[in-house]
């Protein structure tokens, strides 16, 4: 007990304070004036707020989504904010085709590239596992590998302007969580691709920055619709977390954790306490309301 109130007390103490330490406020939103950004998943939810962000920033943007109609209004919406300019490509990353489209729209219209922020998702179901891996690799296709493919045809770009990707994932990507077994596949292969990346980056001293984001729980429409009578926690609000995922890889952090307590609280207890972290996971959902 001694032992334990000697050393695991001030260890644990110096690991909070290390996950609670928030990086210096220097972000200014100057940092983004007429940079060159593209956003996936950009008609609804978080990726719109971002947009929104952006334009009032005056950033160039490039939007991406399926559907059309919503991002015209987007768009026009970003332009009445202040963006330098704003268009979109619509068209879905289930075909293997369109991340290439998406990054020649953006070497065709400003020749280069600043930021990448790739934040689409595929819709899945929010249940048990149903064992349909049909699912789970049109899922993979959609929330991963075409994370993969934008990379890699936007690099020679990114490394031109020794720009930024910014990935956008969930807790779910770094502890299991139940319902949502195929989604946090996708996001736990995000996790592995892009910090093995970021290695090879430092080492061959490519100068674009990988910053990975951890989100909580978040007020957007799709979400609510889907967990909210699930679970217990309260979402955070769409357009703060939009702001913090952009100055995050503006000042090219390696990850964002979003809401930043709960999230670095889970971060930090997978990696010392993983039974007690999966009993917390649990004790968070309303089992008997989830419809089999
Ligand atoms: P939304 O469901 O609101 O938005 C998803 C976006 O992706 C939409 O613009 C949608 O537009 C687009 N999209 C859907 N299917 C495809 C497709 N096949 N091809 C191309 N685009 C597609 O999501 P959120 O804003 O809630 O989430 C944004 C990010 O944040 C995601 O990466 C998510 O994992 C992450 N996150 C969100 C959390 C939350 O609680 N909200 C929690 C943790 C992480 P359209 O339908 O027009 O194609």
């Amino acid at each position: 007990m001694g032992l334990l109130l000697k050393v695991f007390i001030p260890l644990l103490g110096l690991a909070m304070a290390f996950y609670f330490y928030s990086a210096p406020e220097n972000f200014n939103e100057e940092m983004l004036r007429g940079k060159r950004v593209i956003v996936t998943g950009a008609s609804s939810g978080i990726g719109e707020q971002m947009a929104y962000h952006l334009a009032r920033m005056e950033a160039h943007l490039l939007l991406t989504a399926r559907t059309e109609a919503k991002l015209q209004k987007v768009v026009e919406r970003c332009l009445e904010l202040g963006a330098a300019s704003a268009r979109y490509v619509s068209g879905s990353m289930e075909d293997t085709t369109f991340p290439d489209v998406v990054v020649k729209e953006a070497e065709n219209t400003w020749g280069g590239l600043d930021m990448l922020i790739l934040n689409h998702i595929g819709q899945s179901y929010f249940n048990f596992f149903n064992g349909d891996v049909g699912h789970v690799r049109k899922l993979l296709e959609i929330n991963f590998l075409s994370y993969v493919a934008m990379t890699v045809a936007a690099l020679p770009m990114l490394k031109e302007s020794e720009g930024s990707i910014v990935v956008v994932s969930s807790i779910a990507g770094k502890a299991g969580n139940p319902f949502v077994v195929p989604y946090s596949a996708t996001k736990f292969a995000l996790d592995g691709f892009y910090s093995s990346l970021r290695h090879e980056f430092i080492l061959d001293k490519v100068n674009v920055s990988i910053t990975l984001c951890i989100l909580g729980y978040i007020d957007t429409e799709n979400a609510v619709r889907a967990v909210s009578h699930v679970i217990k926690d309260t979402p955070a609000p769409k357009e703060e977390c939009a702001l913090e995922i952009i100055r995050s890889g503006a000042l090219r952090q390696r990850e964002l954790h979003y809401p930043p307590r709960s999230v670095g609280w889970l971060v930090l207890l997978r990696a010392i306490a993983p039974d007690f972290l999966d009993s917390l996971i649990r004790s968070g959902y309303h089992v008997e309301n989830v419809r089999r």
